[in-house]
């Protein structure tokens, strides 16, 4: 076996179904006494219902998180969490919500407990991306680790399948890149196998009855151990260009990751056959990039850039942001390769089996 570095990361996981029943004591465990609570307006609702539950610990309700943590909302939240006096941070939602509680926590540094409801995977990692002016950065601090995440089955079975699939789709992204990562090691490789198999599963499943609890626990725990990967090593080509292709085109974002993965798999096949060998086998299929291209038209997302509103006369501009700030892949970045591999995602042609 090649050495490896491995860090573990101090988050409290709570897994399970009704575990939200469990927030009041976790806050207490944390040493806290008043929650700041985060949601979208569109989870306003469920964040009023948490300020309830939580009765004398409620320290107030922000309902405006968006999509790639925008500085302005966040400072809008600062203001209000400087007025709240809340020690602890509650944030029920997708990547959109616990981004803005990791944007409160790294200014802040107040503790965090968060209860995702997609398959995102930003609950696991000490990763933020911020926008301001149209331009988003990322960084790595443990600072926006949140402290405890609340996994509750029951509060996924409202997201709506198509949400689930492109959701599921980001999340098994993490795991695909973590298979051919420069920095993957056993560890790594072990929960991005076990992440996908969950996820390849359950989401079909889910599209068939959104109320499977079982197919929802799998697609939740895989989303987990995907957001693990993600957090523990690099990655290359395909989460490059969702980042600058879905952010300068505006393109939704879970959706571009369903659109390009098949197709940065197959630039990168035959450079990482070991990963290809392990993806294959992970999901019973023959070729890796086919085998994900087939699953993301059984879950009805979309295949092509083009349908996700690029024009053909955005894909040169789209090469040139690809081939921008060089980055490691298993097979170089070469100019040809990313113009065909985007006229293939633009068009939604199925990877050819190399
Ligand atoms: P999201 O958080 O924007 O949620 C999408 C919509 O679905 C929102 O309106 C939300 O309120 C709603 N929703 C969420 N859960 C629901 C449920 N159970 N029932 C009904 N509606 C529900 O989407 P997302 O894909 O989870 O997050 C995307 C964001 O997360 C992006 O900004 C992305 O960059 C970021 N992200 C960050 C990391 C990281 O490690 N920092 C990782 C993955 C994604």
């Amino acid at each position: 076996m090649k050495s490896f570095n491995f860090t573990g990361l101090p988050t409290r996981v709570v897994f399970g179904d009704g575990t939200l029943a469990q927030l009041a004591d976790e806050v207490r465990a944390l040493g806290c006494s008043r929650a700041m609570v985060l949601s979208t307006p569109q989870q306003a609702a469920q964040g009023q219902a948490l300020m309830k539950q939580l009765g004398s610990m409620a320290g107030g309700l922000f309902s405006d998180a968006a999509m790639h943590t925008p500085v302005d909302i966040t400072d809008r939240a600062l203001t209000q969490l400087s007025t709240t006096q809340a020690d602890c941070i509650v944030a029920l939602g997708g990547g959109s919500t616990i981004g803005l509680s990791k944007a409160l926590a790294l200014r802040t540094d107040i503790k965090q407990i968060v209860i995702p409801t997609t398959y995102a995977g930003s609950e696991a990692t000490p990763i933020i991306g911020e926008t301001k002016d149209g331009v988003k950065t990322t960084q790595r601090t443990l600072k926006v680790l949140p402290e405890v995440v609340i996994y509750d089955v029951a509060l996924t079975l409202s997201l709506p399948v198509a949400v689930s699939s492109a959701s599921g789709m980001n999340a098994i992204a993490h795991a695909v890149e973590a298979l051919y990562a420069k920095d993957a090691n056993p560890l790594t490789s072990t929960l991005a196998i076990q992440g996908i198999h969950a996820l390849k599963d359950a989401l079909p499943r889910i599209q068939l009855n959104p109320l499977d609890k079982d197919a929802r626990s799998n697609a939740l725990y895989g989303a987990w151990l995907c957001g693990l990967c993600l957090a523990q090593v690099g990655m290359s080509l395909h989460h490059k260009l969702c980042h600058t292709i879905g952010g300068s085109f505006n393109l939704p974002h879970a959706e571009t990751h369903s659109v390009i993965l098949p197709h940065a798999v197959a630039y990168n096949a035959l450079a990482a056959t070991q990963a290809m060998q392990q993806l294959t086998q992970t999901m019973g299929v023959s070729n890796a990039a086919q085998g994900l291209f087939d699953l993301t038209t059984k879950l009805k997302l979309p295949t092509s850039l083009q349908s996700l509103g690029m024009t053909q006369e955005q894909l040169t501009r789209a090469t040139d942001l690809a081939m921008a700030n060089p980055y490691w892949s298993p097979r170089a970045i070469e100019r040809a390769g990313i113009a065909q591999l985007l006229e293939d995602a633009f068009h939604g042609h199925r990877p050819s089996a190399v």
